[in-house]
């Protein structure tokens, strides 16, 4: 098993396949009356979150807990990361309390990179600036197979803000890695010319919506990231609605078996239709559920746990 999780390529097919295959067994946990394991008692597991998180945060403090790990939650609001100390002096601290894993969400892409030279424990990377978020990616994965049955050979479509989107970088190495045929769809603005090939070979891009969407098995919506845009990318959130927005009528272009995922926060209205989001197609909900036995099965394998 690997030390750190810190991208999507970190995963061979076999490694993530045992992931997957871990997380679900994992679930049977979450349908029992007491939701825990022993496998991670009296280990240290610390969430260090220096950008906003809801699933995320969430979902791995849940995981760590079931699993009977000892939980620290650190948001940098509060901590002596507002009087200006360092990645370094945080993750010296943090290696000085015995933290057997590090949980970390930074704005900066490559900060979990520069913390696992300097810690002991395992890093896991919870997303980092426009860079990575591979725990999303393995949970999307986890998503897909149990909805369609199978990952290889699945047509995915990955729409919206690709420029900024750490998932859909995550995505298309891992989906690439399990077999799976990637096209990225959004406009030109948001679509790095060389982003395609330099992700994974055989990654196709359209900027036309409608026409990718009968030959697809999955269709992702990305959020529109604004907080990361320094510049005008659309004209418009009704434009951008226009062309790339899921709504019922587009939806409705998808082969009957087809599915649709987001990885939340949605803008409701925007890149995803309220009737979309909740419709039975949507596994935006499920992915969040996935999303907690999928982590607990990171933090177990990496941190080699046994007693399940
Ligand atoms: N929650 C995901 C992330 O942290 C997706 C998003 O924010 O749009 O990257």
């Amino acid at each position: 098993m690997i030390r750190h999780l810190l991208s999507g390529a970190d995963l061979d097919a076999a490694t993530a396949t045992l992931i997957l295959d871990t997380a679900a067994e994992m679930a049977t946990v979450a349908g029992r009356e007491v939701k825990k394991l022993p496998a991670l008692r009296g280990r240290t597991v610390v969430n260090l979150f220096y950008e906003d998180s809801t699933r995320t945060r969430i979902s791995f403090e849940a995981a760590a807990k079931r699993l009977s790990a000892d939980v620290i939650n650190f948001s940098a609001k509060g901590s002596s990361v507002t009087k200006g100390e360092s990645l370094k002096d945080t993750a010296l601290t943090l290696q000085a309390m015995g933290a057997d894993a590090v949980v970390v969400r930074h704005p900066a892409s490559g900060a979990p990179h520069r913390l696992a030279d300097w810690v002991d424990g395992s890093v896991v990377n919870a997303g980092d600036g426009t860079h990575e978020h591979p725990t999303q990616a393995l949970l999307d994965a986890y998503t897909m197979r149990a909805r369609l049955g199978r990952l290889a050979g699945l047509h995915v479509a990955v729409v919206g803000d690709v420029l900024h989107s750490r998932v859909a970088r995550s995505n298309v190495l891992l989906l690439s890695t399990l077999g799976a045929k990637v096209t990225l769809v959004g406009p030109p603005t948001l679509i790095p010319v060389d982003i395609a090939q330099a992700l994974a070979p055989g990654i196709d891009v359209s900027y036309d919506l409608d026409a990718v969407l009968p030959n697809v098995d999955v269709v992702m919506m990305l959020r529109v990231q604004r907080e990361r845009m320094t510049d005008s990318y659309f004209p418009s959130a009704r434009e951008y609605a226009r062309r790339y927005g899921l709504d019922a009528p587009r939806m409705r272009r998808l082969p009957e078996h087809a599915i649709v995922m987001h990885p939340g926060p949605m803008n409701r209205g925007m890149e995803i239709t309220p009737e979309v989001a909740d419709s039975p197609r949507s596994t935006i909900v499920e992915q969040v559920a996935n999303g907690v036995s999928v982590r607990m099965a990171v933090l177990y394998l990496l941190l080699g746990g046994n007693n399940l």
